[in-house]
């Protein structure tokens, strides 16, 4: 139904829906200054009922005073005089009162004694009114027609404008719809609206039967239904009924009650159940169907609201909560002021996982993991997945994150069954609590990160909880980095060198380089206390860049000297994962003119673990002729089949096992094996931080091929370590 179909329905049945008594009488205001046609007028029409309503008069005796009248109330009726200050004074009333008074329904019966003044033709088209009659009209029976005919236009034109009124609040009502997100939100909406189209104030229910459902479940409850308890309000009947209206897909209209059935484009369906004083008229079941149809647009649009939310609160690979779910979660329960702990953990290696068995085997293990964290944490209020390999769990106390971590460790330690392979799974977790370690949101996710960070730098597979130191030292990581940065830009990084010798004959077989960073003048900070930060800044890849560069070109220096030994460059594995390293290689060997195998590039154990990637490129470079050496071996975690694969030239066995091999057994054990190893797998063997003499001799005795530390030379400037070369 149109807008203009609807005004076209004229004359209807309509009935008002409050109850009837009395009707209101029709205000008639009768202007004239003649004292004489008031009374007649008033006498002649006594005790009379047009169209069923009595007649209330008011008087005016001027122009003037008509004005005041009119300023005062609204009339359905005007009897006006047409001669009375001036000639005219009855005619420009009547301009006025269409104008200044704004009131295009009130009726107009000019009247006068003199027709001759103002020809009738000539008065009723250029001015808006309904009737013009000479004084002499004024008999009962003339004055009954007259003012019945005006009056049952002034009723028309009423009506007109009030279905006008109450098209444009179901037209705009619509519209309004349309802005309201939430589905609760716009049900009880809905329905103060309906209320309001019906004219009764706001009462009823709002309910939605979800697909798949027999229940039908309550969004919006307004007046005395707001009030009551849910299975009173939709007693037997009134469920009955609306499930009727529900299952015929139609409206039913009561004694007491409208049942509307509001239709949407794609389920769920929504009914609403509104009590009314008295069965509502066609007019308003005609104004309704046409709201229904508006609503369902709307209400289509907050179901898109709700999945649109749905999906940024539900994580689809899991079901868990996501990131914003889980913000929204703890704002409002540190509103409630209830305390949490806030437990991030978090799968180790996990693109091993996903790189070794592939990515169906990857989402296959993030599920078992989710089914284990649910089964250990029974009390977790929220579980949340906040990226791919890292989950955030609710606890109510550190008591319950304890028992669930106990729960949890027990389970990992049997492997996780993954489309039948038997997967090893680490977590590392970190943890928070509200309100000792913050007070809103952002600040627990933080410290709980930092924690987490903690615990993956220093004991995996642990668990850390918050500490103010942690986030002393990030702190202090952070400026560590935004100095690294100037400091590269300053060139204050610079190299030690640090020689290699042949145990069986003292030749000198190689130098290390390793990074120095001069803080401030005298201030020489250790590569060991800047490397981490470099790294995880990212700012390893420049500086990694310049320290190669410098290497190779100060071994120019040495060769020229006499010394053409490999210098040896300690990497990060950061490097090995930027796709420009091997060009940067080559670029560095290029610009500085040095052969390839004078070159020797350090990388750990861990590094050569990390996938296919980095072992093809050290493959690569070894091809090419540049050497390798494995640093810090016997603390990683090879197997022996990798290690056979090995593209090495060098193991150098860690420090940790040299400080003690003349001091405890096992170190000397370890010792033995890693040279019998380095040889068996065709490898010269190095031991570095060589201290003393004792360690020199035991040594030897092992068959150690080469040795490196302060017992023979100290790291220092290339310029000092030629003059004791010389020397
Ligand atoms: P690393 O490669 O194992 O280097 C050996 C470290 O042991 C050096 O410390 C060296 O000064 C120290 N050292 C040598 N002999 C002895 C000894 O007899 N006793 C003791 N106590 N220490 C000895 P430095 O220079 O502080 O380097 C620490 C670590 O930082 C290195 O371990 C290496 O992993 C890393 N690093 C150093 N320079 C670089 C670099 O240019 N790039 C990268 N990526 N890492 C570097
Ligand atoms: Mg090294
Ligand atoms: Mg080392």
């Amino acid at each position: 139904m149109s807008a203009q179909e609807y005004l076209r329905l004229g004359d209807d049945e309509s009935r008002p829906i409050t109850p009837q008594s009395e009707p209101p009488p029709w205000r008639v205001l009768i202007v004239d200054d003649d004292e004489q046609v008031h009374l007649v007028t008033r006498y002649a029409l006594r005790g009379q009922r047009i169209l069923g309503r009595r007649i209330e008069f008011d008087s005016a005796y001027s122009a003037e005073e008509a004005r005041m009248r009119l300023a005062e109330r609204r009339y359905s009726l005007i009897l006006l005089d047409v001669v009375m200050e001036t000639e005219d004074a009855g005619l420009k009333l009547v301009g006025e009162i269409r104008e200044r008074f704004d009131d295009p329904a009130v009726r107009i019966v000019l009247r006068t004694g003199q027709p001759g003044l103002a020809p009738e033709l000539q008065v009723i088209q250029n001015y808006d009114i309904n009737d013009y009659r000479s004084k002499s009209e004024l008999t009962t029976e003339r004055l009954v027609t007259s003012l019945t005919a005006a009056l049952r236009s002034y009723q028309q034109i009423c009506q007109m404008e009030e279905h006008r009124r109450r098209l444009e609040r179901v037209l705009s009502a619509s519209a309004e719809l349309l802005r309201i997100q939430g589905i609760e939100a716009l049900a009880e909406r809905v329905l103060i609206q309906l209320c309001s189209i019906l004219e009764v104030p706001p009462c009823g229910l709002l309910c939605v039967r979800r697909s798949g459902e027999e229940a039908l479940e309550v969004l919006a409850a307004l007046g005395p239904d707001a009030a009551r308890p849910p299975e009173e309000v939709l007693n037997p009947a009134r469920s009955a009924r609306m499930r009727a209206a529900l299952e015929a897909k139609r409206d039913e209209f009561g004694e007491d009650h409208v049942c509307l059935y509001l239709e949407t484009p794609r389920l769920p369906q929504f009914v609403a159940d509104i009590p009314v004083p008295m069965r509502v008229s066609g007019l308003t079941q005609r104004l309704l169907s046409l709201y229904a149809i508006n609503v369902m647009v709307g209400l289509d649009n907050a179901q898109l609201f709700e999945e649109l939310e749905q999906s940024a609160y539900v994580d689809p690979l899991t079901g868990l909560a996501t990131r914003l779910a889980l913000e929204r979660a703890l704002r409002e329960r540190i509103a409630r002021g209830e305390p949490f702990e806030l437990l991030f953990a978090d799968i180790d290696n996990f693109q091993a996982v996903n790189d070794g068995l592939g990515y169906e085997a990857g989402d296959h293990t993030l599920r078992a993991i989710v089914a284990v964290l649910k089964q250990s944490f029974p009390e977790a209020l929220v579980i949340a997945r906040l990226s791919a390999d890292t989950f955030a769990l609710v606890l109510p106390s550190a008591a319950a994150t304890d028992a669930g971590l106990s729960r949890l460790n027990a389970r990992l330690r049997g492997n996780l069954e993954v489309m039948g392979h038997r997967v090893p799974i680490g977590m590392s977790f970190g943890s928070a609590c509200h309100p000792e370690d913050g007070g809103d949101a952002a600040t627990i996710l933080r410290h709980a990160g930092i924690a987490l960070k903690q615990a993956k730098r220093g004991f995996r597979g642990s668990h850390q909880r918050f500490d103010r130191r942690y986030e002393d030292e990030l702190e202090r990581r952070l400026s560590l980095v935004g100095e690294l940065r100037s400091a590269l830009a300053e060139e204050r990084f610079t190299l030690v060198y640090q020689p290699q010798w042949r145990l069986a004959d003292g030749v000198l077989v190689g130098v290390e380089a390793l990074l120095r960073w001069q803080r401030s003048p005298g201030d020489w900070v250790s590569a060991a206390e800047f490397i981490t930060a470099a790294e995880d800044s990212g700012q390893i890849i420049p500086v990694g860049a310049f320290v190669l560069e410098r290497a190779c070109a100060e071994q120019r220096v040495l060769a020229q000297a006499g010394f053409d030994v490999p210098v040896s460059v300690n990497l990060s594995v950061r490097q090995l994962q930027d796709p420009g390293f091997l060009r940067m290689v080559e670029e560095a060997l290029r610009k500085t003119g040095l052969p390839p195998e004078r070159l020797e590039l350090e990388v750990t154990e861990s590094m050569l673990i990390g996938g296919e990637g980095p072992m093809d490129l050290i493959r690569e470079l070894r091809r090419r002729g540049v050497r390798v050496a494995v640093d810090d071996f016997g603390t990683g975690h090879s197997s022996l089949a990798r290690l056979r694969e090995l593209p090495a030239d060098r193991l150098k066995i860690d420090r940790a096992f040299v400080v003690e091999l003349d001091l405890r057994r096992e170190a000397r054990v370890i010792c033995e094996l890693v040279v019998k190893l380095g040889h068996a797998l065709g490898l010269r063997v190095v031991a570095e931080g060589v201290e003393r003499a004792t360690q020199d001799a035991l040594l030897r005795e092992l068959g150690c091929d080469e040795v490196q530390g302060f017992f023979y030379g100290r790291p220092v400037p290339l310029t000092e370590l030629l003059a004791s070369l010389r020397r």
